[in-house]
């Protein structure tokens, strides 16, 4: 057993490429033998409490008994057919609850395979809506600082362009707009000083865009801040007024996480696009879905060249719909809103102890998320390490160490996750 586990971190050390992560000196990794409700179990039999919810999905915590029945009877009767041409009922039914939790003006769905390629299709249809209406000059985009859209081209192109990729791969990036971040906080006064980038850019540059793409309240990998609900409410004002279709990327922010279903609720707008994914599974496989107007699917369709350019190969999985259709009747069957305002004042109260530690700038919390800002960037591997050690997960990154546990965790294994961050981050 020893021997096959070397052999296996071996393999894993040689070829097996980790997110964010070196070859020649790679970041440790810890094998996972299963996962269960709020516990991660290592090979050496030790459990962890799990403090990131796999990346913001694993709502429900992990192995859930109604989740793994909902793939088996999917996979059971087909595991995918091709979506052009041909339909099902796990599209159509996952379509249908959708609806009735997106805004209202959310019409038409179109299901991607991932965050990022989400991102991609909402830009790409932001694109064609202009195309068709005679505009193909509005083709770009704006946003703010520090937002975070994931890794692929045009995802990365409106990731915060100082801690994005953009020093690399900037030269081979479509250059876009970006205005300072809102300064107003969550819980904080409105400063409407916080609209004039904006506003300037868009009196200056409305001509050459077509959209504002946002995280909204939200901004989750960028820098994990939470921003004044009313930028949103003004930001959909000044795309009216300037013809900028506004997007909202709630791949991070959807299904429960900031308190309410979706984030846009915090401020009432709603966008003209919208990405989901993340949780939409509770984080049983990736898929995602970009939601429209009525408005802009119809511009798009009735014009040349009377479709939307893109069709993945997997669209609409049948098992990840039948699973993101069992995940989300169990999360509004779960009394999650009640479940996150828990979470929410237990992370309040047990957190807040640490803005007397001397290498802490700032505590914040929203929902199921709760943030410890340090002064300085963390050494990710020793901080990984020292957490395993104290029995949590818990991956940090930049200056940001932060926990944002599965809607399932008890208040006993809550309290774990932050007496082993208030130890670690006071070590410091
Ligand atoms: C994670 C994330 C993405 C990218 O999703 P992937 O599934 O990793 O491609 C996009 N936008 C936001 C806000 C995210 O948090």
């Amino acid at each position: 057993m020893q021997a096959m586990n070397y052999k296996i971190d071996q393999f894993d050390k040689e070829h097996l490429w980790h997110p964010y992560t070196s070859t020649t000196n790679p970041l440790p990794v810890y094998k996972v033998t299963r996962a269960s409700g709020c516990t991660i179990t290592l090979d050496d039999g030790t459990e962890l409490i799990e403090g990131m919810s796999s990346w913001w999905c694993a709502v429900h915590g992990y192995n859930h008994p109604v989740l793994n029945r909902a793939l088996e009877e999917q996979a059971g009767r087909m595991s995918h057919v091709m979506f052009g041409g041909l339909t099902h009922e796990p599209a159509v039914e996952l379509g249908k609850l959708l609806l009735g939790l997106v805004p209202p003006s959310m019409q038409k769905i179109f299901y991607a395979d991932s965050g990022s390629v989400a991102v991609e299709v909402a830009l790409k249809m932001a694109v064609q809506y202009w195309y068709a209406l005679g505009h193909p000059e509005k083709s770009n985009f704006v946003t703010i600082c520090s937002g975070y859209h994931g890794d692929t081209w045009n995802a990365m192109s409106v990731c915060d362009p100082v801690t994005g990729m953009h020093s690399i791969f900037g030269s081979a990036l479509p250059v876009r707009y970006f205005v300072p971040q809102p300064q107003s906080r969550f819980h904080d006064e409105w400063d409407e000083r916080d609209m004039l980038p904006l506003r300037r850019l868009l009196e200056e540059h409305h001509d050459e865009l077509a959209g504002l793409i946002l995280e909204p309240v939200v901004q989750g990998a960028g820098g994990m801040y939470f921003y004044h609900p009313e930028y949103l409410r003004q930001a959909a004002e000044l795309c009216r007024e300037h013809g900028l279709l506004l997007i909202f990327d709630e791949i991070a922010t959807g299904f429960g996480r900031t308190g309410k279903l979706f984030a846009w609720e915090h401020a009432g707008v709603e966008p003209d696009i919208m990405c989901i994914g993340k949780a939409l599974t509770g984080g049983y496989m990736t898929l995602s879905a970009v939601l429209t107007s009525d408005k802009v699917a119809d511009t798009i369709s009735d014009n040349y060249p009377n479709a939307f350019m893109h069709g993945p190969t997997f669209m609409g999985n049948p098992l990840a719909c039948a699973v993101a259709k069992a995940s989300t009747e169990l999360l509004l069957a779960s009394g999650w809103q009640e479940n996150v305002k828990r979470i929410e004042r237990q992370l309040m109260r047990e957190l807040a102890p640490a803005r007397e530690l001397p290498g802490v700038a700032d505590v914040r919390v929203l929902g199921a998320i709760g943030v410890i800002e340090v002064k300085e960037p963390v050494n990710m591997a020793y901080m990984q390490r020292r957490f395993v050690e104290e029995g949590v997960w818990i991956r940090p990154f930049g200056r940001l160490v932060y926990a944002m546990p599965p809607f399932i965790i008890s208040p006993e294994q809550l309290t774990r996750l932050t007496s082993a961050l208030l130890k670690v981050v006071g070590e410091l």
